[in-house]
């Protein structure tokens, strides 16, 4: 287990009356990369710009705790891409990232090469970057955010909006980033497919709470699908299962049970229903992919699963 890099305490933004962001306590390991997943307006902006210092919590708190100094220690440590990145059309994307570096007094021309090269765009040469495509802005974007050679980039949303050849390119750029340069990456999106093998811990957050934080091993065992059991009367089924203890029940029609209990549950739930006098018709397996789940999960409190 990596070393924890930052944890959020209760952390809460408010406006007007409305918490947009409520009691968030998440742990990022360093050299992680951390996934927010949420759909739009669930608040992961939000909480990436108070992680970023970019804005107060209301209330709550969060720690650079991998940090010697602290959280003012790290802001100098951290590349953010939060919003639309700040990109001068008029300028290739080299001369972008020199203006960054000069304003930032850190300019070097091998260190800028190196990092064309980081994010695939080392062969643009004096191509202007309003001619870019938007995976090439997203990526100049990145480039931008390894000015000062950060150890975390916070990126909201870098493949929103991009073609598969442009996701698949920004999502190398960033395994690249993560595995060569140790660089730990909390990056947002709400398609949670799309951060699929690529993160490495993930985040749910729906309506400002995170709903569930897990690993990428314990979500590949929990989206891993669903048995299926046809039955002559799903409601009766779905008590003799309860009264033997199995809870992750869901009644989808007056036939049909879907069942997310994990393990080998088949054979015994197929005995206790025949007890009961039920006809059992068919039990199938079906995996389940992501998005299914991600829907699943932030709608589950409106549906039968307990
Ligand atoms: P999106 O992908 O659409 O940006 P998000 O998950 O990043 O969604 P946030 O941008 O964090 O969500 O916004 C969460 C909620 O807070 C939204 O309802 C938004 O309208 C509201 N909000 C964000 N910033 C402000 C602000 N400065 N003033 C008032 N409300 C805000």
């Amino acid at each position: 287990m990596n070393n924890i890099l930052l944890e959020t305490q209760g952390l809460t933004k408010t406006y007007g009356r409305r918490d947009v962001v409520s009691d968030v306590n998440i742990k990022v390991r360093r050299g992680s990369i951390y996934g927010l997943i949420g759909k739009n307006g669930a608040g992961k902006t939000t909480i990436m710009k108070m992680i970023a210092g970019m804005t107060k919590p209301t209330s709550g708190s969060y720690d650079y705790v991998d940090f010697e100094g602290g959280n003012k220690a790290a802001f100098a440590k951290i590349g953010t891409l939060i919003e639309i990145p700040a990109i001068m059309p008029s300028m290739s994307a080299y001369d972008n990232l020199k203006l960054k570096a000069l304003a930032y007094g850190c300019y070097d021309d091998s260190s800028i090469r190196e990092k064309l090269k980081l994010v695939s765009l080392d062969n643009t040469g004096k191509k202007k970057a309003r001619a870019f495509s938007l995976g090439m802005k997203q990526r100049l974007g990145i480039a931008l955010a390894l000015i000062g050679d950060p150890e975390v980039l916070i990126l909201d949303e870098p493949i929103n909006g991009l073609d598969p050849e442009g996701i698949a390119e920004v999502r190398n750029t960033l395994a690249r980033l993560n595995e060569e340069k140790g660089i730990t990456i909390i990056i947002s999106s709400h398609i949670l497919a799309e951060l699929a093998k690529l993160a490495t811990d993930y985040a749910i957050i729906d309506n400002g709470r995170i709903i569930e934080e897990s690993t990428r091993e314990e979500l590949e065992l929990k989206s891993r699908g669903k048995l299926v059991i046809k039955c002559a009367d799903s409601a009766k089924a779905m008590e003799v299962l309860k009264a033997a203890g199995y809870s992750k029940l869901e009644a989808a029609d007056p036939r049909t049970i879907n069942v997310y209990e994990e393990g080998e549950v088949g054979p015994d739930m197929n005995m206790k229903i025949c007890n009961a006098g039920i006809m059992v018709y068919s039990f199938a397996f079906e995996t389940a992919d992501l998005e299914e789940y991600f829907l699943r999960t932030v709608s589950g409190a409106d549906k039968e699963v307990v």
